[in-house]
């Protein structure tokens, strides 16, 4: 393990609810939660502010607009959030080649590899400049973690939050970590946890107390060994550039086709055993539950189901296979089953893509479902005016940008019943006015997003017939 604290752990503050904020002077220091809106919507990301009432990523958004009724809430805007990321993705990349994305605003740095740091002073100065450059060039905060592992530095941006830069200085960690709960050592996630809880250990500490035999006896060879060895703040990890498209997979031919329906669920739960004893071996977990299933006659089928977050639970995996079995016809028999889990991370961490995804497949369903129905008889009874209007309602997502030819730019407040409320401001104004319109008013239209740090005028630019003549 390297002596230095050089490998460095990016976190952006409560991202996406911190761009909204941004974006809008309204609702600077207000509780914001950004997610899906419909019926089965989850929290993607909730603001410093709505996290004192409880909310949190992940949450079913029902729950969260109980307990903070009078937040903010927005729909995604996954491409702004993107164009924000490879922002902040090139000024890690600037400090090495060796940066790993671990969601849209989070990433490790081997600053070592860079030449960026080669001990803790020259660390603490990268990490303090890439802070600065990061809210000169898109206007928002993130904490920096530092430490000589990748687990320790991910543990630092964590003590670092909001806005902040923790150190972690080599020859500390051990006296750091035990007393940490054993759940923020990779690898361990909630159904280890559970496991570890049961035998009465909940803290780094008491791992290293019960010793390697016990954690190989209770989490098997390979997970008991690699969660000791983190427990005594060894991790070796690189930090690798590209992240492989990671599965972790197993499957069992037969000599002579399996025709019983029960044999073959039964076959299928004893894969989705070895995936996980395998997944856990490894100090992984997984959010996509693949099936494979060759028939009789050769002709393959995978099916997947992927779940909100990371998994390394047996029960979960067990529950998900036996689900896609439901809707494989197997009549004629089967020649091979497999069980994979997909989606890998190291770490059972909040997974920003996937609620995005999510959120924005949610819109996209509300907007389409008119779609479908348009040009259908026999709704005689809905006057043709109020189908119109609910189609135009439905393109005003609350949080999103639109443009109106007298007003300017400004976003979308709410919608309903023919009306939606707008409300006009950009990043660089005070908190605008709000103002109501038909939802197929033609002078407002859907904009686009504004950028956070107001682009600066060329130097000069007014003078250059001057200079010039
Ligand atoms: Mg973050």
């Amino acid at each position: 393990m390297r002596t230095a604290p050089t490998i460095l752990h990016l976190d952006m503050d409560a991202f996406f609810a911190q761009a909204e904020q941004a974006s809008k002077p309204s609702l600077r220091g207000k509780a914001v939660v950004v997610g899906g809106l419909g019926p089965r919507g989850v929290v993607a990301t909730a603001s410093y502010e709505a996290r004192v009432f409880g909310v949190h990523s992940a949450m079913p958004m029902a729950q969260a607009r109980r307990l903070a009724p009078n937040a903010a809430y927005l729909t995604p805007r996954g491409g702004f959030y993107r164009s924000i990321s490879e922002q902040v993705m090139g000024l890690l990349r600037e400090l090495s080649p060796l940066v790993e994305p671990l969601s849209l605003d989070e990433a490790f740095v081997d600053l070592e590899a860079g030449g960026a740091a080669w001990d803790s002073a020259s660390a603490r100065l990268a990490g303090e400049r890439l802070r600065a450059d990061i809210r000169g060039v898109t206007g928002l905060t993130g904490s920096v973690g530092l430490a000589a592992s990748k687990m320790l530095a991910k543990i630092a941006s964590e003590q670092a939050k909001p806005n902040g830069l923790v150190l972690i200085e080599p020859g500390t960690e051990r006296a750091l970590l035990a007393p940490m709960s054993v759940r923020t050592l990779p690898g361990i996630g909630p159904a280890t946890g559970d496991h570890l809880r049961r035998a009465g250990i909940t803290t780094v500490e008491e791992i290293v107390e019960a010793g390697e035999d016990e954690l190989v006896r209770l989490l098997g060879k390979a997970h008991g060994h690699g969660v000791y060895a983190m427990a005594l703040a060894r991790d070796d990890r690189p930090v690798v550039a590209e992240r492989e498209a990671k599965s972790v997979s197993v499957e069992d031919t037969y000599d002579v086709d399996i025709h019983d329906r029960l044999r073959i669920g039964m076959e299928v739960q004893r894969l989705a055993d070895r995936c996980v004893r395998r997944l856990r071996g490894a100090g992984l977990s997984g959010r996509t539950i693949v099936l494979k299933v060759r028939r009789y006659d050769f002709s393959t089928l995978t099916r997947s189901e992927t779940l909100r977050g990371p998994t390394d639970d047996v029960a979960v995996v067990r529950e998900a296979a036996a689900r896609l079995l439901e809707g494989v016809d197997t009549t004629g028999g089967v020649r091979l089953l497999g069980v994979g889990v997909s989606g890998l991370a190291d770490y059972t961490q909040e997974d920003l893509f996937a609620l995005v995804a999510q959120a924005e497949a949610e819109a996209l369903e509300g907007a389409g479902v008119d779609d479908g129905a348009e040009g259908s008889e026999g709704e005689g009874d809905v006057p043709p005016g109020v189908r119109d209007a609910e189609v135009a309602e439905r393109r005003w997502h609350p949080g999103h940008d639109v443009r109106h030819a007298e007003y300017g730019p400004g976003w979308v407040q709410g919608s309903g019943l023919g009306r939606v409320t707008v409300r006009f401001e950009t990043p660089w104004s005070e908190p605008g006015r709000v103002r109501t319109f038909r939802v197929d008013d033609p002078d407002l239209e859907v904009g686009e997003p504004l950028p956070l740090v107001r682009p600066e005028v060329e130097p000069g630019a007014a003078s250059v017939g001057g200079v010039c003549g």
